[in-house]
């Protein structure tokens, strides 16, 4: 389950309002891109559906359930953090671990949940190393099987990829998919990298200044862009 839904969510910061009043719906297992240029409020929409900001009006549901007074924990959503968000004086086991041990998972479930994270990711041999003997897209899988331990509803990625190199890019582009297909679980994904939504996403959110300019699958979106702006980002001929 991760069905998601924003019924008139609004953002303000002191006399700025970053984000009118926004309708928007992400269903169960759906991989919805947030894009956009900077500044626009993707990272502000995200930290709203987590938990890490209060929203200044309006209601967040998650499965049908209000989550908007909800802290970040108890909203069943798993934030993912840039690589270098991991304890360098930790193991991989041990980072991965982490947020189950926050949350009192018995050991042997917490031994089962690390395994199968560690396979899915490729990083069974890797366990017993710290983040610094790891390449850049070793560390992104550790901080991935970090929210796959705690079995989130869903996956809340904020421009995870942005400071690797771009082959690199490419590759884990590739893994995140594959991984979303496996788990069918659903993924909220930031991005201002128009490559990034086109090939990822089943749904694009396109966003400026804070409102919705337009929502739709790439090809909906390539095919039919709303206005200049939205074929501007998403690169179509218009
Ligand atoms: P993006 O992730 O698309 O680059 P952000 O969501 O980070 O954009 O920011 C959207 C707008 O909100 C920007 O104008 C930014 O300066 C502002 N903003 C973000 N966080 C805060 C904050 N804590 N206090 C004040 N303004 C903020
Ligand atoms: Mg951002």
């Amino acid at each position: 389950m991760g069905r998601i839904t924003l019924e008139n969510v609004q953002k303000s910061f002191g006399d700025v309002e970053v984000i009118p009043p926004l309708d928007l719906t992400i269903e169960d297992g759906e991989f919805v891109v947030f894009v956009g240029p900077s500044g626009c409020g993707k990272s502000t929409l995200l930290r709203l559906i987590a938990g890490l900001e209060d929203v200044s009006g309006g209601e967040i549901r998650i499965d049908g359930k209000p989550a908007t007074d909800l802290p970040p924990a108890k909203r069943g959503l798993a934030m993912v953090f840039q690589s270098y968000a991991l304890y360098p004086h930790m193991s991989v086991r041990k980072n991965i671990a982490f947020p189950m041990k926050m949350a009192k998972v018995p050991e042997d479930e917490q031994k089962r949940r690390i395994e199968s994270a560690a396979h899915a990711l490729n990083l069974t041999d890797y366990l017993d190393r710290r983040p610094g003997q790891l390449s850049g897209g070793q560390r992104q899988r550790v901080a991935i099987g970090r929210a796959i331990v705690r079995e989130p509803a869903a996956f809340l990625f904020d421009e995870p990829l942005s400071n690797l190199d771009a082959a690199l890019r490419v590759g884990m582009r590739l893994e995140i998919s594959e991984l979303h297909t496996r788990l069918a679980t659903t993924m909220v994904y930031v991005t201002h990298d128009q490559v990034e939504a086109m090939t990822m996403a089943d749904k694009i959110v396109v966003l400026r200044a804070g409102h919705i300019e337009q929502v739709g699958s790439p090809l909906e979106l390539y095919r039919s862009p709303r206005n200049l702006f939205v074929a501007g980002f998403i690169g179509s001929p218009k």
